[in-house]
């Protein structure tokens, strides 16, 4: 498998490190913090088919990515850097500075 890094370009995945699911993180002032931090830990959905994940390019350019793979077959369908993918999700949900 390669992943097409958006800073280096297409690299060996074994430049990468997978940390998991790239679901937001519930905020903890909001008033139901314990029960969606329940739901972020012990329900998430198990998806077969396209799932955003977070990857570290450590053997590169140490930049985090989001990256779009489909579970079952595992191709890559799209890589964006986690800072872009994290403004536009400021910006949609109206919170951009
Ligand atoms: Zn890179």
């Amino acid at each position: 498998m390669r992943i097409n890094c958006p800073h280096c370009g297409e690299r060996s995945l074994d430049e990468f490190s997978y940390l998991g699911d790239a679901v937001v993180r519930p905020d903890l002032a909001s008033p139901n913090a314990q029960e969606a931090f329940y739901v972020y830990g012990y329900e998430r959905a198990n998806v077969a088919g396209p799932m955003q994940e977070l990857w570290y390019h450590a053997a590169g350019c140490h930049a985090w990515l989001v990256v779009t793979r489909d579970t079952r077959t595992h191709e890559i369908l799209d890589v964006k850097s986690a800072q872009g993918v994290a403004l536009e999700r400021q910006k949609a949900a109206g919170t951009a500075q």
